[in-house]
């Protein structure tokens, strides 16, 4: 497996790549939060070890642009002992797991493998129509061999068109996969994020379907 390991204190960095590359991992690691997100924005994580504190951008802000962008690695982070509030803080930017400091190694590779266990029960998937092709588990999208950046909401967009492709979905059918709550869902901004998807995606690759909806085509090399 892939970790990326996030911290800035080099004593303690280094103690967590060498444990967790003697668990048997691949491990790269970052001493700051702008290299954090960048590493972790361009390359593929099988889990992600996350200190809080980090100089330039700190790891809260991170993960939070980590999970807009739709990378949905499992996020471990690491706290300060007794600060609850970033506890909470961190799980409501999208933190799988954290664990305060100071810690035992052996806790971490515990809560490491639990995560990575999780992970392993998510089948990855990799879907493809025409030149456009998406990685469900590292949430990824690439068009012509090329990464594709959507935010959330165009990604779900794109997934559910995709998993059912040449088929016709209505604004009602993606306003209720993309949002959560009854309250959010309103299906005129579903024209909108169409609207932004279609510019970024090969031309022709969504139809209007007049009065029914949309539907996902494979548009070829028309572009
Ligand atoms: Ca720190």
């Amino acid at each position: 497996m892939r970790i990326l390991v996030v911290e800035d204190e080099a004593t303690l960095r280094a103690q967590l790549v060498q444990a967790i590359a003697d668990a048997g991992h691949t491990v790269e690691a970052a001493a700051d939060g702008r290299e954090a997100h960048y590493q972790g924005e361009v390359e593929d994580f099988d889990a992600v070890v996350l200190d809080l504190g980090l100089p330039l951008l700190d790891g809260l802000s991170v993960l939070r642009r980590w999970r807009a962008a739709g990378r949905n690695m499992p996020v471990l982070i690491l706290t300060a002992r007794s600060a609850w509030q970033e506890k909470v803080a961190g799980i409501d930017a999208g933190a799988d797991d954290y664990l305060a400091k100071p810690f035992h190694m052996e806790e971490l590779l515990a809560r490491l493998r639990a995560l990575l266990r999780r992970q392993g029960e998510h089948a990855s998937a990799q879907w493809h129509c025409g030149p456009i092709q998406l990685d469900t588990r590292a949430a990824r999208v690439m068009v012509d061999g090329q990464p594709l950046p959507l935010t959330s909401h165009e990604f779900k967009l794109l997934a559910l068109l995709m998993q059912r492709k040449g088929e016709v979905l209505s604004r009602t059918e993606l306003a209720e996969h993309i949002y959560a709550h009854d309250s959010d869902r309103d299906s005129n901004t579903i024209e909108v994020f169409v609207g932004r998807l279609r510019k970024k995606l090969p031309a022709g690759s969504i139809e209007t379907v007049r009065g029914l909806g949309y539907r996902l085509v494979d548009a070829g090399t028309a572009a």
